[in-house]
């Protein structure tokens, strides 16, 4: 149960930013933007012209960006940003709350996991 999950979980916001931050950059330019101007651009590889924004990270080249996004590590991330159910449902199970007993009874957000 998500257990996987929570290695590179832990992993990857240690130097990224946390998949909420990145679904709010996602959804608001102006979220981003306001990430994006704590940095310097000049400190930045490419400074800071290519971005990869479901991964937060940055690029040297267009080339490195394209062929990132075409790669398994994007690929995982953009699936896990599509997947919106993993803020409270994850931190409930990770303190054993909701494991066999209940249902999948979604009532929020519209997200059924375990669809038939
Ligand atoms: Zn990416």
């Amino acid at each position: 149960m998500g257990v996987g999950n929570k290695r590179t979980l832990t992993k990857t916001r240690r130097h990224t930013r946390d998949l909420d931050q990145i679904k709010a950059d996602l959804l608001s330019p102006k979220h981003l933007d306001q990430f994006q101007k704590t940095k310097a651009k000049e400190d930045l590889p490419g400074l800071g012209k290519w971005y990869c924004v479901e991964c937060a990270k940055y690029f040297e080249s267009e080339v490195n960006m394209v062929f990132h996004k075409k790669g398994k590590p994007h690929k995982r991330r953009a699936k896990q940003l599509l997947e919106e159910p993993f803020t409270q449902k994850e931190a409930e199970a990770a303190v054993g709350i909701g494991l066999g007993t209940q249902q999948s009874t979604n009532t929020a957000g519209g997200e059924v996991v375990m669809a038939t």
